[in-house]
C-alpha cells in the first residue's frame, strides 16, 4: 500500500512511514481484512466510511504536520486518520458527531496506544467544551458545504486547514490563516466524502 502511495505523488516521508506503521485493518471489522490495503473507502458502521488510503495520505501530506503540533480533526470515524497523525508526532484532538462511532473508536484508539483526545460534538462548532486551542492545523474529514467560521477562529494565525468543500462532490482546499482577517486558499482536486452534518442532525 505504501509503495502504491509513493507512486501516486505522496512524497512526505513522515506520512509514508506513519502509514506503513499504523495498520489500517486495526480500524476495520475483521470481515474486511482482505480489503483493508486496497485503495478504497470501506464501511465502518452508522452509514459512514473510512477514507481511501490515498485520501488519508494526501490530506496528511497537505497538512504539513511537524511533531508537537496541535491538530484538530473533524470526523473521528474509525480513528485511522487520527492514529496516522498521532504516529507523526502530532497532539491530536478529534470530534465525532455520531455517538455509536465515538463510543467504539475512543476506547479502540486508547487500546492501540494512540493518545488521541476524542470528543462527541458538532465539528461545525469546533471544540467548545474545553479550550485546547488555538490549533496549528485543522483537518476536516467529511464534506463541508462551507468553511465553518468557528473552526477558522480556533486556528492559529499562520496555521493551515485542509477541508473538502462541496455538497455532492468536494474539492480539497487548503486554507492558510495569514492574519486574523486574511486567508489564502489553494485547491487540490476533486474527492468524494460523506457529508458533514450539523448539530441538529446529531444522533
Ligand atoms: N477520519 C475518519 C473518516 C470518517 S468519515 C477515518 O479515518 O475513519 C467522516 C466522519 O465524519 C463520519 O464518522 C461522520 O459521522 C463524521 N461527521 C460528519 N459530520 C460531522 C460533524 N458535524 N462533526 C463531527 N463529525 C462529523
Amino acid at each position: 500500500m505504501v509503495r502504491l502511495l509513493a507512486g501516486q505523488g505522496i512524497t512526505d516521508e513522515a506520512v509514508l512511514k506513519a502509514m506503513g506503521e499504523v495498520k489500517r485493518h486495526w480500524f476495520l471489522d475483521s470481515a474486511l481484512d482482505a480489503l483493508a490495503y486496497e485503495d478504497r473507502a470501506l464501511q465502518i458502521g452508522a452509514e459512514q466510511t473510512i477514507s481511501r488510503p490515498s485520501t488519508v495520505a494526501m490530506q496528511s501530506q497537505l497538512l504539513q504536520v511537524q511533531p508537537g503540533m496541535k491538530v484538530l480533526e473533524i470526523g473521528t470515524g474509525s480513528g485511522y486518520q487520527a492514529a496516522v497523525l498521532c504516529k507523526m508526532g502530532a497532539k491530536v484532538f478529534s470530534i465525532e458527531r455520531q455517538k455509536s462511532l465515538f463510543d467504539h473508536t475512543k476506547p479502540l484508539l486508547a487500546e492501540l496506544g494512540f493518545n488521541v483526545r476524542c470528543f462527541l460534538g458538532d465539528g461545525y462548532q469546533g471544540l467548545t467544551e474545553v479550550n485546547y486551542g488555538p490549533y496549528d492545523r485543522i483537518i476536516v474529514t467529511c464534506g463541508a458545504r462551507e468553511v465553518p467560521e468557528a473552526l477558522m477562529a480556533q486556528l492559529k494565525v499562520g496555521g493551515l486547514m485542509v477541508i473538502p468543500l462541496g455538497e455532492e462532490t468536494q474539492e480539497m482546499i487548503r486554507i492558510t490563516k495569514v492574519s486574523e482577517s486574511e486567508r489564502t486558499e489553494e485547491k487540490f482536486g476533486d474527492y468524494s466524502f460523506v457529508p458533514m452534518l450539523d448539530g441538529r442532525q446529531m444522533r
